[in-house]
């Protein structure tokens, strides 16, 4: 599974101070955090396509398993 960017779901925050919540299930690559911070629109666009891969740590397990039924 790919993630998809959401604009309106997964982004909040002022313009310039940015918060991209992954769902779960998805995680950024380079360590265990589903939640990072961005100056600009275009920065979340091109880390949600670079940056994000699936993620099964526990916390994503949980929730799937919990509300996929
Ligand atoms: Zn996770």
């Amino acid at each position: 599974m790919k993630y998809e960017l959401n604009l309106k779901r997964d982004v909040d925050g002022p313009a310039g101070d940015y918060l991209l919540w992954l769902p779960h299930g998805f995680r950024f690559s380079d360590e265990v955090v589903h939640v990072r911070g961005f100056d600009t629109i275009a920065e979340i666009r091109q880390a949600a396509k670079n940056d994000v891969v699936e993620c099964d740590c526990k916390d994503c397990l949980d929730f799937i398993a919990k509300y996929k039924k």
